[in-house]
């Protein structure tokens, strides 16, 4: 049995999310909770081949499976939004035209549709500036929706479920699993499965966000409870958290860094408060706590990232769950351990090879060499991995500092230069740290602990 597409497109570019550890996924629009109910307009005329030509409730079949489809999402009783039909057009209107007002459109009057495309959503972007984004959740940052255009394709035979329920099915499509599934999209839910995923959760591929559906299949028609956690997260009930120690905490993007071992404080900031029965934390190091407002030890140097998970019950929809995941949001920092080496290049110039612990992201702020001929500094260098060139032969001490948030390292070492051809000779020596000495500069008194010379 062949499958047929159900496509979300949107004028805008960039704004798939990567794959998360949430199942469901959102397209990132939304629609302003002040712009509620979204009122939509749906073609209705007897010329449009690929409609059905039928009456249910005394209304026509269009008519009757649009309200149906939005309404179906109201399963998610968590999710706040409200919808109103406001009228037929007998115009086949162009989707692709931005004008503000919701159409649901048949027999694809732009032409653009492949085959093998059943419907396709059209969203535009609120009249934002660019880089300006209504809210952020999970560190995705999503856009208001203002205009958003439902286009059945042509050539596509449609049917109702009653029909297809009763076994009359010939190969055509459920119109109201279709549109159910387009609804979706303009309130800002993407696929559950996308085709090429491997897609071995079976919530996902019974979800109404499923990427594609077959002839016969009804089973869109009713979200599922994927397609319900995936709503109730853009429209429900919403908390996320705040921890001490941040750098910026005006900003949505702010991390909170402190030095090993330090204590960090979270607390829960939701519009909900007195909705929250519970709560559990992972703070990305191996621990987690139950508490509503925990404090977390940090002993281990890293970038963390902290997911909080909030129960709480609604009295108007009962529980509900909500996830909220910070990535990379904690910076522990230990004071930076400079390790390096040398290596004779030509001449009297050799490298300096930088192999000091960078596996914590933002921690170093400054480097330093310095290089010493008895107690005099003859040279300071700031690159990362400089070369040098000394001013003649002789000993010379070599000082690396790396400063940072929790402190300076130092590491030292003592080398023989030699001015001799570079082809064909390897030389190198090992600088070990310095322990306690702290920034170095303009300080003569530097023991190497770390001589060693094999050429
Ligand atoms: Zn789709």
């Amino acid at each position: 049995m062949s499958t047929r597409n159900l496509l979300a497109l949107t004028a805008l570019a960039g704004v798939a999310f990567p794959s998360t550890a949430m199942a469901w996924e959102h397209t990132g629009w939304a629609w302003n909770p002040l712009e509620m109910p979204l009122t939509y307009i749906v073609g209705n005329d007897t010329v449009f081949e690929d409609s059905i030509d039928a009456t249910v409730d005394g209304e026509p079949y269009e008519v009757w499976v649009a309200k149906e489809s939005y309404s179906g999402w109201q399963d998610a009783t968590c999710a706040e939004f409200t919808h109103e039909f406001i009228g037929t057009t007998t115009e086949n209107y162009d989707a692709r035209t931005w004008d503000g007002q919701t159409h649901i459109t048949y027999d694809d009057p732009g032409d653009a549709e492949a085959a093998g495309v059943l419907a396709v959503t059209f969203t535009f972007p609120g009249s934002l500036e660019a880089g300006e984004f209504a809210f952020n959740k999970n560190g995705n940052a999503y856009y208001w929706a203002e205009d958003s255009d439902i286009v059945f394709n042509n050539d596509v035979d449609f049917g109702t479920d009653t029909d297809i329920d009763a076994g009359l099915c010939l190969g055509e499509s459920s119109m109201e699993a279709v549109l159910t599934h387009e609804v979706g999209h303009l309130l800002g839910m993407a696929h559950s499965c996308e085709d090429g995923d491997v897609c071995s959760d079976s919530l996902l591929r019974e979800a109404t966000m499923y990427w594609s559906a077959g002839p016969c299949d009804t089973n869109g028609s009713t979200i599922s409870q994927d397609d319900i956690d995936g709503l109730t997260a853009l429209y429900g009930p919403f908390a996320t958290f705040e921890c001490s120690h941040e750098l910026d905490p005006e900003s949505p993007d702010t991390i909170a860094q402190g030095n090993v071992p330090f204590d960090l404080k979270c607390a829960i900031v939701t519009d909900a408060s007195e909705e929250i029965s519970g709560a559990s934390w992972i703070f990305g190091d191996g621990g987690t706590s139950d508490e509503l407002n925990p404090k977390h030890t940090y002993d281990v140097p890293g970038n963390y990232s902290i997911e909080a998970c909030f129960d709480g019950v609604r009295d108007t929809c009962g529980e509900w769950e909500y996830c909220y995941r910070k990535i990379g949001y904690v910076r522990a920092c230990g004071v930076p351990e400079p390790e390096f080496t040398i290596e004779h290049v030509d001449g009297l110039t050799y490298a300096l090879r930088n192999e000091s612990d960078v596996s914590v992201y933002g921690c170093i702020y400054e480097i330093q060499w310095d290089v010493f001929q008895g107690d005099t500094i003859i040279s300071s260098l700031n690159a990362w991995e400089p070369q040098i060139t000394f001013p003649s032969e002789g000993d010379f001490k070599i000082v690396l500092n790396l400063g940072g948030p929790a402190g300076t390292g130092a590491a030292a070492l003592t080398v023989t230069a030699e001015d001799y051809a570079g082809e064909g000779y390897g030389c190198n020596a090992v600088g070990g740290a310095v322990g306690g000495l702290g920034w170095l500069v303009g300080v003569g008194l530097v023991v190497a602990r770390a001589r060693r010379r094999n050429d």
